[in-house]
């Protein structure tokens, strides 16, 4: 039988990755997948935690994106 210990919690959240949000992430992202939206994201890591609205705007941004790219080329 194990004991219940204080570290028994799945998965410590993360703050969200842009700075001066902090607010709880929802959503992890590849860094380089985030910085197409969020250019100051620090360089800490490969994975980069969104809150949900900052995930929200990745996705508008990078949906965006792609219409671009389809035009450019
Ligand atoms: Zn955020």
């Amino acid at each position: 039988m194990t004991p219940p210990g204080p570290s028994h919690e799945p998965e410590v959240e993360e703050p969200c990755v842009v700075p001066g949000c902090g607010a709880p992430s929802v959503r992890h992202l590849a860094l380089a997948e985030a910085r197409k939206a969020f250019d100051r994201l620090p360089d800490k890591g490969r994975r980069a935690p969104l809150c949900r609205d900052h995930y929200r705007e990745w996705k508008k941004t990078t949906k965006l994106a792609r219409k671009l790219d389809r035009i450019t080329w």
